[in-house]
């Protein structure tokens, strides 16, 4: 059974932020991380492709520093860190995705069932729900099934 950690992100970034990209190096610091040649090219390769990826997709662009061991114990430090957040499709399809600088809120995950893309839709945040009083809510993840907009259009 997973644990699910999760760390998330969506405030919208204010105009002067939003074309200033901190480098992998600032972002460890601030998340109190060391540096690692692992930990710098999961940054680097998430914020390449400004979407979330499987760790399969992560280990085709890390090439020859991919470890399989490591891989587990960079992604647990990362999302502990609140750099990355892990998004749960089922089982078999877990994706990672960078955490959007600010506040943390949750928002909501897309998974489009003729692609399997999954994305993150940082300007739709979570409902909150109201649960019966004996229960504490640590968490709420809510990933919305469907079909994404290039596949809708290619239907059409
Ligand atoms: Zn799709
Ligand atoms: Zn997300």
């Amino acid at each position: 059974m997973e644990i699910k950690v999760v760390f998330l992100c969506g405030r919208k970034r204010g105009r002067n932020e939003h074309h200033r990209m901190k480098n992998a190096t600032d972002i460890l610091k601030e998340g109190g991380l060391k540096k690692s040649a692992q930990r710098i090219a999961v940054i680097n390769i998430l914020q390449a492709k400004q979407k979330p990826l499987s760790e399969d997709a992560i280990k085709g662009e890390m090439g020859e520093i991919y470890d399989r061991i490591t891989f587990y114990r960079t992604m647990q430090a990362l999302c502990g860190a609140g750099i990355v957040h892990k998004i749960i499709v089922d089982n078999t399809v877990v994706e990672y995705a960078l955490n959007a600088e600010g506040c943390p809120h949750e928002h909501v995950h897309f998974f489009c069932t003729v692609c399997h893309a999954v994305t993150c839709m940082r300007d739709v945040a979570v409902h909150r729900y109201r649960l019966p009083a004996d229960y504490e809510q640590t968490g709420c993840e809510v990933l919305i099934k469907g079909v994404c907009p290039s596949c809708l259009k290619a239907t059409r």
